[in-house]
C-alpha cells in the first residue's frame, strides 16, 4: 500500500500554473527525495501533501485515507522547514512539547514522547535552553524533535539543511539517514542539492517547472537520466 499518494493535483496561483496535473505514489517507509531547482514547484507539492494549501483540483491519500480536505493536524504528518521557526521564548522542552500540550495530550504521554525525541536527537543536555543559545544545527534538530514527538507516520522535510553550514549539514544528513532506519517512517525531503538527493533518497523524484520529470533510484537516475534536463541537472553540480 502506498503511504502517500497523490492523483491528478494541480496547482496554480492566479495565472501561474504551478504543478500540471501530478501523480506521485510514495511507498510505505520510503525515503523519498524531491529534487530540483529553485522555483520548479517542490514546497507548493509539500505544502500541498500537508494541507496548507486549497486545492482546486485532484485528492491526496495518507495511509488510505483521502485527506485532501483535512485539516493539517488531521493528517498524521510532522514538518520540518528550512527556517526553524522555533518559539524564541519557550526553552528547547517548550518548544518540543507545545503542540502536544495544544493537542489536550495527557501529561505523562508527553513526557514520555519529548524525552525520546530528545534521546534520538541527543538534545537531552539542551532541554532547560532557549534557541538564542542554541547553534544552527541544535535549532534545526529541535525542529526535527518537534515532527518527531506527534508520531507521525509521514515526515516531510522541506530543505532542513540550507541555512546550514557545509560541515553541519553533512552530520544532518547523516542523522536524518540513521533517523529514518531507527523510525522506519515515510519521508519526503524537498531539496535542490544533488549531492544530498544521492546520498539520502531510496528514489528521487526529479522535479522542473511543475513537472515530475523521472522518479526512479540515485542510481538510475545517474547512470540513465530520460532527458537532457535531468542529465543537465543531476549529472553537474550547480
Ligand atoms: P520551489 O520550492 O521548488 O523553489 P515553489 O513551490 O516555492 O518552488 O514555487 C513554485 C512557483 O510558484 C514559483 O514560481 C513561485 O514564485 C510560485 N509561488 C509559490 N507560492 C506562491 C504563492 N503563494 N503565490 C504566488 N506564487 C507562488
Ligand atoms: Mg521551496
Amino acid at each position: 500500500m502506498s503511504s502517500v499518494s497523490i492523483r491528478n493535483l494541480q496547482i496554480s496561483f492566479g495565472v501561474l500554473n504551478v504543478l500540471e496535473t501530478l501523480d506521485l505514489e510514495v511507498e510505505e517507509g520510503e525515503f523519498l527525495v524531491l529534487l530540483g531547482p529553485s522555483g520548479c514547484g517542490k514546497s507548493t507539492l509539500l505544502n500541498a501533501i500537508a494541507g496548507l494549501l486549497d486545492i482546486a483540483e485532484g485528492q491526496i491519500w495518507i495511509g488510505g485515507r483521502n485527506v485532501t480536505w483535512s485539516e493539517p493536524h488531521e493528517r498524521g504528518i510532522g514538518m520540518v522547514f528550512q527556517s526553524y521557526a522555533l518559539y524564541p521564548r519557550l526553552t528547547v522542552e517548550g518548544n518540543l512539547s507545545f503542540g502536544l500540550k495544544m493537542s489536550g495530550m495527557p501529561k505523562a504521554e508527553i513526557a514520555r514522547r519529548v524525552s525520546e525525541a530528545a534521546r534520538i536527537l541527543q538534545l537531552e543536555p539542551l532541554l532547560q535552553r532557549q534557541p538564542a543559545q542554541l547553534s544552527g544545527g541544535q535549532r534545526q534538530r529541535v525542529a526535527i524533535g518537534r515532527a518527531l514527538v506527534r508520531d507521525a507516520k509521514v515526515l516531510l522535510f522541506d530543505e532542513p539543511l540550507s541555512n546550514l553550514d557545509a560541515k553541519l549539514r553533512t552530520e544532518l544528513r547523516v542523522e536524518i539517514k540513521r533517523l529514518h532506519k531507527r523510525l522506519g517512517s515515510t519521508m519526503i525531503f524537498v531539496t535542490h542539492d544533488q549531492v544530498e538527493a544521492l546520498t539520502l533518497a531510496d528514489r528521487i523524484a526529479v522535479m522542473h517547472k511543475g513537472v515530475i520529470q523521472q522518479l526512479a533510484t540515485p542510481k538510475e537516475i545517474y547512470q540513465r537520466p530520460v532527458n537532457r534536463f535531468v542529465a543537465g541537472f543531476v549529472g553537474s553540480p550547480q
